[in-house]
């Protein structure tokens, strides 16, 4: 299953997926594509396949990318290979931007979509200026941006208000678990299950 993981800048998505990455088995991390410079704590194809903008338009143009947009001035994408890379049974998620999110409705069949919440806006406007990477005027760009991009919410599957960090943490691993808990979700193990009580004798 996919689980893409969206919303504002500063409300939290990275430092969530960081977390439940590291504290759930057999959810892996989708490596989106970026023009972005890379900083200094990132790894290339582990953080980001850090690409040119050349790269990237080639990428878009020749169709291998499941969904793109432009923000806060670089370019992000998710690949088809990326989505490809895991097999049937395996979960990803995906830390996107909002415009991508609403891309991928539709062009993917089945995906969980998780909308983060900030407490309020200015618990998000501390956070942006706290987190130290970005000037007065990003983070007064950024803030109008996340004004239109909340009002996005109903679209999606599940909203974790991102207010204390241990429970969101948890509220996402709920989510991860109780999908894999669908019956649809659950019929390669049921199957022998089932077939095991027509198998074996009662007595
Ligand atoms: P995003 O990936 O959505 O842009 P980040 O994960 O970078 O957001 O978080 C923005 C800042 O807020 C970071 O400095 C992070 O440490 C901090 N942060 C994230 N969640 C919480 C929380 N629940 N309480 C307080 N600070 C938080
Ligand atoms: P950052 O530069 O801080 O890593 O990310 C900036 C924004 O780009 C974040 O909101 C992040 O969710 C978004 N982003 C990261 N990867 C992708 C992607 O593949 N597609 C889209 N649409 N947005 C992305």
């Amino acid at each position: 299953m996919l689980f893409i993981l969206s919303g504002p800048s500063g409300c939290g998505k990275s430092t969530l997926a960081r977390k439940t990455l590291a504290q759930l088995k057999g959810l892996d991390f989708s490596v989106s594509h970026t023009t972005r410079r890379r900083r200094k704590n990132e790894e290339d194809n582990k953080d980001y396949h850090f690409v040119t903008k050349d790269e990237f338009e080639a990428l878009i143009k020749a169709g291998k990318m499941v969904e793109w947009a432009e923000v806060h001035g670089c370019f992000y994408g998710t690949s088809y290979k990326e989505l490809e890379k895991k097999g049937a049974g395996f979960d990803l998620l995906l830390d996107i931007d909002v415009q991508g999110a609403m891309q991928i409705q539709g062009r993917v069949k089945k995906a969980v979509f998780v909308f983060i919440l900030p407490p309020s806006f200015s618990e998000l406007k501390r956070r942006l200026i706290d987190r130290g990477e970005n000037s007065p005027e990003e983070i007064r760009n950024r803030l109008e941006i996340a004004k239109k991009e909340i009002r996005q919410y109903p679209q999606f599957d599940y909203v974790i208000i991102n207010e204390n960090l241990e429970s969101a943490v948890k509220e996402l691993k709920s989510v991860v678990t109780s999908t894999r808990c669908m019956l649809s979700m659950r019929q390669k193990r049921i199957r022998p299950i089932i077939q095991s009580f027509s198998e074996e004798e009662a007595g």
